[in-house]
């Protein structure tokens, strides 16, 4: 039966079958154009969906608020399948869409570069405040040795040549060390204590200063030139109380130094420094 309803069509003048085939090639022409126009417009459409979908991630960035990406992506491929659906699959969807959302990932993707440079400087002032704290613990720099601190116990008159020790001396009890320097060097109180006498106050020391170091313990500085504290005055070690002279039973400019166990007993001073880390050679 088929065979003969073609055979019948071919069969037909050559009249209908050149209309026929004009007819054929006109619907054909008709159908590409409209297939074209079709696609032209879906097109269009879909990057239009695309261009508002990536405006609105843009917009949605600019309000600090995280859009994914992959949403925006998505809101294209949904828009592009539902524009692409309704021309009755004549749009060729999937390589136009995908173009398309690439291109808004592409264009999201170098927004959030954008934003992430934008940003650095905003978040950098944080990372600086920050940084103060966590720096002092590297030490990186090395840190300036702490300042010594001060000796308890020092030399009356630092630098002195010891002329004379404790012990007998021509007959006689020498009861302190002589220490030689130009006259007018300072004279120094060898430890912390209080000013107990100060001025002519014993024949024969001349200007002397008498400083009461507390158990017992007190030291002599005699024939002085002049003196720079005055009695009950508290004293620091190595505080200058004085100035070197000649003052009293003196043979020269020297400093008489003494330390007395108990006032008059005097003890040999040399071995009391040394015992307090002050070593005066000589003696
Ligand atoms: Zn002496």
């Amino acid at each position: 039966m088929q065979d003969a309803n073609l055979n019948d069509e071919r069969t037909g003048s050559e009249e209908q079958a050149e209309a026929r085939t004009g007819r054929v090639v006109r619907l054909l022409q008709q159908g590409r154009r409209a297939h074209r126009a079709v696609r032209y417009k879906a097109r269009h459409a879909v990057q239009r969906v695309g261009r508002h979908a990536a405006q609105r991630a843009r917009n949605a960035a600019r309000r600090g608020r995280s859009l994914s990406l992959g949403a925006a992506a998505l809101t294209v491929a949904t828009l592009a399948a539902v524009g692409g659906s309704a021309p009755g699959g004549l749009l060729p969807q999937s390589a136009d869409t995908s173009a398309v959302a690439q291109a808004v990932l592409d264009h999201s993707a170098t927004q959030r570069a954008d934003r992430s440079t934008r940003t650095a400087p905003s978040a950098s002032p944080s990372a600086t405040a920050a940084a103060p704290t966590a720096s002092p613990a590297p030490s990186s720099t090395p840190k300036p040795a702490p300042p010594k601190p001060k000796p308890a116990w020092v030399s009356p008159m630092p630098g002195a040549t010891v002329t004379s020790c404790f012990g007998m001396r021509w007959g006689v009890q020498h009861a302190g060390m002589d220490l030689a320097l130009p006259p007018g060097t300072p004279v120094h109180a060898v430890g912390a204590g209080t000013v107990e006498a100060a001025g002519w106050i014993y024949a024969g020391y001349g200007i002397s200063v008498v400083i009461n170091h507390g158990n017992g313990y007190l030291t002599h500085y005699a024939h002085l030139s002049r003196i720079t504290v005055s009695p009950g005055q508290k004293v620091s070690a190595g505080q200058q109380i004085g100035a070197e002279g000649s003052t009293g039973d003196s043979t020269g400019p020297h400093l008489h130094f003494e330390v007395h166990k108990g006032m008059w007993n005097q003890i040999e001073p040399a071995k009391w420094l040394r015992d307090r880390g002050v070593h005066i050679p000589g003696c």
